[in-house]
């Protein structure tokens, strides 16, 4: 089971870093903050990423995603380890400036183009998951380096909160957070999101025609 099919939902957690909360001047919250992407942002390795019209400032956020492979409702960690069909890299692209004037995320996430995924997904050992590491880069700069030790809240508890919200299903994407360094992307634009037991997931930016 190493295809991406697309996601039947994806959620998404903010602020699950230390640095890259107080880069945007937010606090570190007590409680997983969580909001969902949709299906239909959903793009592949080597698509382009499309910049809408309606933002001057369309961020990159990349981010270790883990994908389900078991039905989870109210899940324990130990279940939660044992339900985790592998991990990918997602970039959470983002527009700012309208996730600032809109106070909820919908339109600043849910674009069209705005959640690349991939290369491929690969099962993990739920033992590595701590020591992931992850970093972004745009045209071959290095914009962001994290290591899933420096999560606020870390992947199986993550996966067992969302679990006591919504049932999750086998295909379905959570995508952990972003490390600090994000950064607007430009027309022209190659943004790369790599994990070392993945791989590169690799997009150029375009503007919208
Ligand atoms: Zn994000």
């Amino acid at each position: 089971m190493n295809a991406l099919a697309r996601p039947g939902k994806i959620v998404a957690i903010g602020r699950n870093y230390v640095e890259h909360a107080a880069e945007l001047g937010n606090p570190v919250p007590k409680q997983p903050l969580l909001f969902l992407k949709p299906p239909s942002s959903v793009i592949g390795d080597g698509d382009a990423i499309v910049l809408p019209p309606e933002s001057k400032q369309v961020e990159h956020e990349g981010e270790i995603g883990v994908v389900i492979g078991r039905r989870l409702h109210r899940a324990s960690e130990a279940e939660v380890r044992d339900a985790i069909a592998g991990i990918t890299c997602v970039n959470d692209v983002t527009a700012r400036d309208l996730q600032r004037s809109d106070e909820q995320w919908t339109r600043a996430k849910g674009f069209d183009t705005f959640c690349p995924i991939g290369p491929r997904l690969v099962p993990i050992d739920p033992d590595l998951l701590q020591q992931l590491e992850l970093r972004c880069r745009v045209n071959g700069t290095e914009r962001q380096h994290g290591h899933a030790r420096d999560m606020v809240f870390g992947i199986t508890s993550l996966v067992s909160y969302v679990s006591q919200v919504m049932t999750l299903e086998p295909g379905d994407l959570i995508a952990t957070g972003t490390p600090a360094g994000v950064g607007r992307l430009q027309p022209g634009d190659i943004v790369e999101v790599e994990i070392p037991e993945v791989g590169v997931l690799k997009n150029r930016v375009v503007a919208a025609s």
